[in-house]
């Protein structure tokens, strides 16, 4: 099945505010040379809209599944945005937020919010995004238009503006480090990390901070590595905590040239295979030197990762964009993965310390890449939702089956931790 990005500017307003918005901010950009030439493209391409878009919620739409709009290029941030629509405890910490009008002190009793830049300027990407999810999953046949998330997207992450294809895993670090630091701020003078363990338990045993206090981003996502390096001429042992949101798994070599699923050739490629790889002793070239304080010199080391904490939600990043010489290039392979029970004891670092059933993953969503190059190409989404699986293709979701997950050529993974899954329905 081959896909295209290819849905213009479909939702603008009549006056055109979505094409103004982005390009005014394009045009603060000084340096707007080359995306003035997409837009130009763009804009001839979007005069001849074709009839593609009358099949846009057409009788493919799927029960109260809702479609996300492409703003010109934009399926990168769908795919993550209808991913992250699935894992049902970080979307329901959105949607529990009270709205932005109820903040405003208005209502007594409740918690006002403050963002991180109130004023003239204001803008909340919680807020936005916070409105996104709500409008997912509300039973709408009409794709929904996230303009005024992307608004604020762009306004505070300026390298996605522009019209080129962009990286989804990228997108997905920068928008929950984003959500992360504001979440961070003051809730009417109360920490918002309180707020969170008062109402969710989330925050329980969790010791995962990236910058400070833990909010539901890394309470949900957060996990710690523990990266050990040895010497190896004197043996000494040097041990550091790495907090993690997400990780990002090497296709092995071996595999990197396999395209099919087909076995014709060797062994498949499995998830297990990339796990292994990211987790077993590596002796570090000469490049890389490590300055080992017994010998007080750099010397010659190996390096093993061990998961000292899971995640309840953990993200598997296949690294299938790699620079070779001038050009990023693409792996293809396809990388067999598991629907359900993704065994993680084996990666622990003291595997004894959990029970039985605690480091069992379920997938609940997968962000695919399709085309050959990271600078064009299309994303989307394939995610379980009661039961059912989608495919969310920007304005377009139909509802599928595991076979045809199972066979999708994965780029990004979003396991779910079995027990806080069962956990969560008390929340
Ligand atoms: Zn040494």
């Amino acid at each position: 099945q081959d896909y295209r990005c290819d849905d213009f500017v479909v939702n603008d307003t009549k006056l055109g505010l979505v094409q103004k918005v982005r390009e005014h901010l394009q045009n603060l950009e000084n340096s707007a040379f080359t995306a003035d030439r997409h837009r130009k493209r763009k804009l001839l391409e979007n005069s001849s809209l074709n009839s593609k878009l009358l099949k846009i919620n057409g009788s493919t739409a799927a029960l109260c599944a809702t479609g996300l709009r492409n703003l010109g290029n934009t399926c990168f941030m769908n795919a993550i945005l209808q991913s992250l629509s699935n894992i049902q405890q970080f979307c329901c910490y959105f949607k529990e937020l009270p709205a932005v009008e109820l903040r405003n002190g208005k209502t007594a009793g409740r918690r006002t919010y403050h963002t991180r830049s109130q004023g003239d300027n204001s803008v909340s990407l919680v807020e936005e995004f916070r409105k996104t999810l709500c409008a997912l999953w509300q039973g709408s046949q009409t794709a929904f238009s996230p303009e005024s998330l992307f608004y604020v997207v762009w306004k505070i992450m300026p390298n996605f503006r522009g019209y080129q294809q962009q990286d989804a895993h990228e997108f997905m670090r920068y928008l929950l480090d984003h959500l992360h630091l504001e979440l961070q701020g003051d809730f009417n003078g109360v920490s918002r990390s309180v707020i969170l363990q008062e109402n969710s338990g989330l925050s329980t045993g969790s010791r995962c901070c990236i910058n400070g206090a833990s909010t539901v981003v890394t309470a949900i996502f957060g996990g710690i590595l523990q990266n050990e390096v040895n010497c190896l001429i004197c043996g000494t042992e040097s041990r550091k905590f790495d907090p993690f949101l997400d990780l990002s798994l090497d296709i092995p070599s071996q595999f990197r040239n396999k395209r099919s699923k087909n076995q014709e050739n060797g062994p498949m490629c499995t998830l297990r295979d990339c796990l292994r790889s990211f987790t077993d002793l590596e002796e570090l070239d000469e490049t890389e030197l490590y300055m080992c304080h017994k010998c007080k010199k750099k010397q010659k080391s190996t390096k093993k990762f061990w998961i000292q904490k899971l995640p309840k939600v953990l993200c598997l990043h296949l690294k299938r964009f790699h620079w070779t010489a001038f050009l990023r290039h693409k792996v293809d392979t396809y990388v067999e993965f598991p629907l359900r029970g993704l065994d993680m004891k084996c990666y622990l670092l003291e595997p004894e310390n959990s029970g039985p059933e605690s480091c069992l993953y379920d997938l609940a969503a997968v962000v695919v890449h399709h085309g050959s190059g990271v600078g064009s190409g299309h994303y989307t989404a394939y995610a379980t939702h009661e039961g059912r699986w989608f495919h969310f293709n920007d304005s377009t979701v139909t509802l599928t089956d595991e076979e045809t997950v199972v066979k999708a050529k994965a780029y990004i993974l979003f396991y779910v931790d079995r027990q806080a899954k069962s956990g969560s329905d008390k929340l």
